[in-house]
């Protein structure tokens, strides 16, 4: 088991409050990534996991024991380091039997768990190096192999892929997707990466400013953003975020906007600014659209080739409108278009607070 329950965790570094009331549960075989921009306190969380960092308040049960002010060498957690943080006098072999050794497990039993990791992860033909005669990603599997030598409840990872160029980094998410499902067992992630976070977790939580906007399955997070922050940092180019209003019509709601309007479903609702999502790739040149939903005429600015997909960046009133569609596209720079988009791929956030309007 490997349960995490984090309660109204704060920390805060003299004036600056890097993690704000934080609280989540991570269930016992989650891949949970911790996203969000530099700076949000991504970091500061998975240190006051790991134990090498005291909450200034809140409460962290592992399993549900307290661990709040546990030392680190006692949780039964291992953490990955975004540098490895190997040790550059010892072997391979030595590295990865390091956190048996100092839990003083029998000297037979320290060599079969080293071979046996070593195979785990293909550095068995290693082990007898230093970590300077090794590659970036030979050293990430050492440090990774170092972690699950002793089989904690949960592996806490920093930025483990950054370090690596972007192919082997595609290929090293796979493996550690792979590891994650072959060892069952709770691994905590932290990255700016979305790509990362969308292709490896199970449950992402969205960090800013030291809170937590949305957790949920990258499918949840990606097509219900909770809030307007999480609708503009998933997604690449991000979802279209255009100022509206929202109000009440004879023909049912109705969005509009500087130069577009959408006709959403029947029924009423209090007038009100709004901010109106919609994702590039929802949107597309149609001529003969009779809605519910979106409709914006637009002029095509430029366009974007980018191999497989074409990006078209269009103006609509003050705004610039991002459109996304496989090639060959029928846009053309300098073109008058309607963009139009169906009625559930719209967002509507409230303008004040930022918060989903369901
Ligand atoms: P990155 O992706 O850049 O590593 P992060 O999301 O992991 O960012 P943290 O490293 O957790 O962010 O930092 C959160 C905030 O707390 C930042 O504003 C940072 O400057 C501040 N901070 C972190 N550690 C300390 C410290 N030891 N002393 C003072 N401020 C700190």
């Amino acid at each position: 088991m490997g349960s995490i329950r984090i309660e109204g965790i704060s920390r805060k570094f003299k004036n600056v409050t890097a993690v704000d009331d934080v609280s989540m549960d991570i269930r016992d075989g989650d891949f949970l990534v911790l996203l969000g921009p530099s700076g949000c306190g991504k970091t500061t969380l998975l240190r006051m996991i790991a134990g090498l960092l005291e909450p200034t308040a809140g409460q962290i049960l592992l399993d549900d024991n307290d661990i709040t002010t546990a030392p680190a060498k006692r949780r039964d957690v291992a953490m990955v380091f975004q540098n490895y943080a190997l040790y550059p006098h010892l072997s391979v072999a030595k590295n990865l039997g390091f956190p048996l050794r100092v839990r003083r497990v029998p000297k037979a039993e320290v060599a079969a768990r080293v071979d046996e990791v070593a195979a785990q992860l293909d550095i068995a033909h290693l082990v007898d190096r230093k970590p300077k005669e090794l590659s970036g990603g030979q050293r990430q599997r050492v440090a990774v192999g170092r972690a699950i030598v002793r089989s904690p409840k949960a592996f806490l990872m920093d930025e483990p892929l950054s370090n690596l160029d972007a192919k082997l980094r595609t290929a090293t998410r796979r493996e550690l997707t792979d590891l994650h499902r072959r060892l069952g067992a709770t691994f905590v992630y932290v990255t700016h990466d979305q790509v990362e976070a969308m292709t490896m977790a199970t449950r992402i939580a969205l960090l800013n400013n030291g809170r937590v906007e949305q957790v949920g399955t990258p499918e949840q997070v990606y097509d219900t953003p909770a809030s307007v922050f999480v609708a503009g940092f998933l997604g690449s180019p991000p979802m279209n975020l255009l100022p509206a209003s929202v109000a009440a019509a004879d023909t049912g709601v109705v969005v509009s906007g500087d130069g577009f309007e959408a006709r959403l479903w029947p029924g009423d609702c209090p007038t009100r600014p709004i901010t109106l999502g919609v994702r590039p790739e929802h949107l597309s040149p149609t001529a003969e659209f009779s809605g519910p939903g979106l409709r914006m005429p637009a002029r095509v600015d430029s366009i974007e080739n980018l191999g497989s997909e074409q990006i078209a960046y269009c103006r609509v009133g003050d705004e610039t409108v991002c459109v996304r569609a496989p090639r060959p596209i029928s846009l053309l720079a300098g073109q008058n278009v309607i963009l139009t988009a169906p009625v559930d791929r719209l967002h509507l956030f409230d303008a004040d607070s930022g918060r989903r309007l369901e």
